[in-house]
């Protein structure tokens, strides 16, 4: 058995999980299960959207899905998408991303990132509640460096918002893509370490409530500074 294997069966998803799918080995999507069979995730609305699952898309490529809540977008362009398992994993496998990792852990798994942090999870209901409440209410816009599948799903597990508007993104498969102005190779590999959750200061805790409110001050604070 590989011990670093964050590979699991359907029978072993736990409500409340934060899971994630290969695609095409290149990158990995990623959103939390609510239990049943409905995993709530957070697309790029100019790519997957125009592959979306609802039926009233023009441009559809895959065929809808028979499950009536599969795919459904409360906010139009909001991106935040409820789906099937099936749907959510297409053709590949479902892997569970560990909290509370051991450094060691991390270090191993920072090849390829966005499958672990140090981070502790909050409760499985506290998690639910976030991912229903964004799937209902809206989420931000999405950036695939500063906030995408990774960020939202991290913020569903831990609350955690950075105070640097410019520094939201919490997502490791994209901190370690990011170009280092460090030209030494080792320091460019514990790079995305340093942008690990467990190890951020940067960071804060807001109530899904209050994120909306809290993200818009924090735009307005930024463009203030721009402008003086
Ligand atoms: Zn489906």
């Amino acid at each position: 058995m590989d011990l670093f294997s964050q590979r699991i069966k359907r029978s072993e998803l736990k409500e409340g999980d934060h899971v994630y799918t290969w695609r095409k080995q290149m990158y990995n999507h990623h959103g939390i299960f609510i239990g049943q069979d409905k995993i709530i995730h957070f697309v790029n609305p100019k790519i997957d959207g125009k592959l979306g699952l609802s039926a009233s898309s023009s441009v559809m490529k895959t065929p809808a899905c028979p499950i009536s809540y599969c795919g459904t977008e409360k906010v139009a362009g909001g991106g935040v998408r409820m789906t099937c398992i099936d749907c959510f994993i297409r053709n590949g496998s479902l892997y569970r991303y560990k909290y509370q990792a051991q450094r060691a852990f991390v270090r191993v798994k920072l090849i390829r990132g966005g499958t672990c942090t140090t981070k502790m999870s909050d409760p499985p209901e506290e998690v639910i509640h976030r991912a229903t409440y964004l799937h209902e209410n809206g989420y931000e816009e999405y950036s695939l460096r500063n906030n995408n599948c990774e960020d939202f799903a991290l913020y569903c597990k831990t609350g955690l918002v950075s105070i640097d508007i410019s520094h939201q993104g919490r997502s490791s498969q994209v901190n370690r893509l990011l170009p280092t102005k460090v030209k030494d190779g080792y320091r460019k590999l514990t790079k995305p370490f340093k942008t690990d959750l467990g190890i951020r200061t940067d960071v804060e805790k807001v109530r899904v409530e209050m994120l909306a409110s809290y993200v818009a001050n924090l735009k307005l604070k930024k463009s203030n500074i721009l402008m003086k």
